[in-house]
């Protein structure tokens, strides 16, 4: 009897079927209550959000009281709930005229939403649930239409299919009947014969009734397999399609890309196809197979072209005809172009470099880019916050190398670290001499890097001169595009994209940094030139400072630090405050300074003796190189003074700073009693802009922090503030 029920299909599998090929959820509600009827495909945030005591009220805001409003008002209900999703809300009336709703969707329709989504699980308030379940099974899809043509097939159910709706629940009222009939049997003791015969009757009575459900039930199979024969090709499509999806899962996107590719000419019979990506609001293409790899392809629209979101709302292509320079218009190629959705974002296309006349595999391959667009979207955001925390660890690294100045391999650590950041597997970095008046190498990794070291570089060098003199980055996608010799075949450059970059502090020149090769073959874009230009003020501060250390020997060398400390001194840091203010009125970038005194120093001199207190201010020399960043530059001011300047930053930057310098202070072990510190800081600002402004505002502040009982921080205030305070 048990393999009689299990036999049976119906309604949950017509749900079931409904919710696959359309990539949606399908949830079917009886109630207000968040538990349904029966639950297809759901989106594994909502599976998780609905289980938990702490959201579920939020879902039952939504979800749960759509079931009455949608009833209420006799029409599907669309609304964004909490978490971004998109549902529709569809109410349907079975055979029997028992009131259910639908809900359809459950999917994200814009990537933003996603983005939300994703850096809540991550760090905001829903980075309690476990990753894995929580991303287990997202639905992202390219529109809001899907979900609507969706919803009007549920609301389209024709009789056959609410006469199944109806007995959604008779297979599980039928086998808890049975399960309970059969243990009362099992209990009863030996029993009389009249009751023997009324069991006798009883189980009569139930096998004409599992009986006329058998029969039922077969009818119910052989309507649903009609009705899900039109169907199953698309089905077995969408099949084949998965296990091409799963395999994407452990792989990069480049690569995934190329799987797809591979895919598809392997599917279809397509011999060339060509892979494009959105950049800078226009598609390029990134990979290709067959003939078209020896075709560039540029399609001369720009990705938020009408032409192209009609097509994904059609499910349709782009015919795009080549531009001949013969005008023979006959041989002109024509190209079908299928545009790669999220939300109503062009993210990618497909190009067949040959014309398929076949409807059906047009259809077919429009509803592949479609399906494919989410999953290439998870598998994109998974990659950029793996970027995300590689970047930091690399930043961290690269930091670290702007402190060593005074170590040998300075220039090569620093070059390292920087390439590194952006990935570059080969990279050289030129100073400038000014004796020499020329550009010196100072450093160079990778392969032939001993030929750049020793200068006998020829190649190249055009490139370099024209950075330097034009003070311009150079950012290139594809060196043979460029009209310039190129290198010699035996330099054996892995990629043909470099990035050449003017390092200056102000308006002054220091050299010029070269990267290429960057790792699997990868072209360098806007947004590592971003990530050059947020850190190049602190390479060229730090090859500044590694310059003038070592320009001229021990002698200069002693003119610039303090002997006691090691730290920069005051003539250095007036020097550099004032070329740092320029920079900063010119540019208009914030720039902060502080002044730092020791507490009660006079004391600790009287009572441990003058060695004592030296010893103690080589230790606050100490901390303060350890608390401040590559690009700060701390001074001894003079005495138990000490000043510190903070290029590229704000007062409130600044007040963070200083902050833990007065904690790292207060909480160092000194050999005779506790040090402690008082600080001011002033800020760069229309009415402060020349070093002794800011020297006296800085002074004026520590002033007010010693005031203030020692061992404090102030930032001092413009008097057009006092005056207003007063
Ligand atoms: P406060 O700043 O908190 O107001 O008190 P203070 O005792 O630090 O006051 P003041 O600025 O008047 O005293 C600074 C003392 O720092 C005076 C001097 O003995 C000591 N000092 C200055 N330069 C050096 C130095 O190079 N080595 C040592 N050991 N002591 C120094
Ligand atoms: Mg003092
Ligand atoms: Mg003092």
């Amino acid at each position: 009897m048990k393999k009689d029920l299990q036999k049976s299909v119906g309604w949950r599998k017509i749900q079931d079927d409904l919710a696959d090929q359309n990539g949606l959820a399908i949830v079917l509600l009886e109630d207000e209550g968040l538990s349904p009827i029966h639950t297809s495909n759901d989106n594994s945030v909502c599976r998780n959000l609905t289980k938990s005591k702490e959201f579920s009220s939020e879902c039952q805001r939504f979800c749960g009281k759509v079931y009455s409003s949608a009833i209420e008002e006799g029409k599907a209900l669309k609304y964004k709930c909490h978490a971004g999703l998109e549902c529709i809300a569809v109410p349907i009336e079975d055979s029997k005229g028992k009131k259910l709703v639908a809900i359809t969707g459950r999917a994200f329709t814009k990537s933003d939403d996603y983005r939300v989504t994703t850096d809540r699980a991550i760090s905001g308030d829903w980075k309690d649930f476990p990753l894995t379940s929580f991303f287990e099974n997202i639905l992202l899809t390219s529109s809001t239409q899907n979900l609507e043509d969706l919803a009007k097939q549920i609301s389209g159910l024709s009789d056959e299919e609410k006469e199944l709706l109806s007995k959604v629940k008779e297979k599980e009222q039928l086998k808890a009947q049975s399960t309970q009939k059969e243990a009362e049997t099992d209990k009863k003791e030996r029993p009389t014969e009249k009751v023997e015969k009324k069991i006798e009757s009883e189980k009569e009575e139930l096998s004409k009734l599992i009986e006329k459900f058998n029969k039922k039930t077969e009818e119910h199979t052989a309507l649903v397999e009609k009705i899900s024969k039109r169907k199953t090709e698309e089905l077995r499509e969408i099949n084949a399609w998965r296990s091409l999806f799963s395999s994407l899962l452990n792989i990069s996107y480049k690569k995934a890309c190329q799987s797809i590719l591979e895919f598809l000419r392997d599917r279809y019979d397509i011999s060339s196809l060509a892979w494009l990506e959105s950049r800078d609001g226009h598609l390029e293409t990134i990979l290709a197979i067959g003939a078209l790899k020896k075709q560039q392809i540029q399609v001369s629209m720009a990705s938020n072209d009408k032409r192209l979101i009609n097509a994904v709302l059609d499910h349709s292509s782009v015919e795009l005809r080549e531009r001949k320079k013969s005008d023979s218009e006959d041989d002109a190629q024509i190209i079908k172009l299928f545009p790669i959705a999220v939300g109503e974002k062009i993210r990618s296309a497909l190009v067949l470099g040959e014309k398929v006349n076949d409807r059906k595999i047009n259809r077919q391959i429009s509803k592949f880019c479609q399906t494919v667009a989410p999953e290439l979207e998870i598998l994109r955001l998974r990659e950029e916050l793996t970027r995300r925390s590689w970047l930091q660890v690399a930043l961290h690294k690269f930091n670290e190398s702007l402190k060593m100045i005074d170590t040998e391999d300075f220039w090569s650590r620093l070059l390292q670290t920087t390439a590194e950041l952006l990935q570059a597997e080969r990279g050289s970095l030129f100073v400038y001499d000014e004796k020499a008046n020329q550009l010196t190498a100072k450093a160079a990794i990778g392969s032939k890097a001993d030929l750049i070291r020793s200068q006998d570089i020829k190649i190249g060098k055009r490139i370099v001169d024209n950075v330097w003199k034009r003070g311009r980055a150079l950012v290139v996608p594809d060196f043979s595009k460029l009209r310039i010799q190129p290198s010699p075949d035996d330099w054996k450059y892995k990629s043909e994209s470099f990035i050449s970059f003017p390092l200056a502090i102000g308006g002054r020149k220091i050299g010029v940094l070269n990267l290429t090769d960057k790792v699997d073959g990868g072209i360098y874009d806007d947004f590592d030139l971003q990530l050059l230009i947020s850190i190049a003020p602190q390479i060229a501060v730090a090859i500044d400072r590694a310059t003038l250390k070592s320009r001229a020997g021990e002698f200069e060398q002693l003119s610039v630090t303090d002997a006691l400390t090691g730290l920069l001194n005051r003539r250095y840091l007036e020097k550099r405050l004032d070329e740092e203010l320029k920079r900063s009125n010119r540019h208009g970038y914030p720039m902060s300074f502080m002044m730092i005194d020791v507490d009660n120093f006079k004391s600790y001199n009287d009572t441990y003796t003058h060695p004592e207190g030296d010893k103690a201010l080589k230790l606050v020399g100490q901390t303060l190189k350890d608390t401040l960043r590559g690009a700060d530059v701390a001074a001894r001011y003079g005495g138990e003074e000490f000043s510190i300047l903070l290029p590229q930053t704000n007062m409130e930057e600044a007040n963070t700073i200083a902050e833990r310098i007065r904690e790292n202070i207060e909480n160092t072990e000194f050999p005779n009693r506790k040090v402690t510190v008082s600080i001011g800081i002033a800020s760069a600002s229309m009415d402060l802009n020349t070093p002794d402004d800011l020297i006296l505002a800085a002074d004026k502040a520590l002033f007010q922090a010693k005031e203030k009982g020692r061992n404090n921080v102030q930032i001092y205030q413009s008097s057009e503030r006092e005056l207003q305070v007063s």
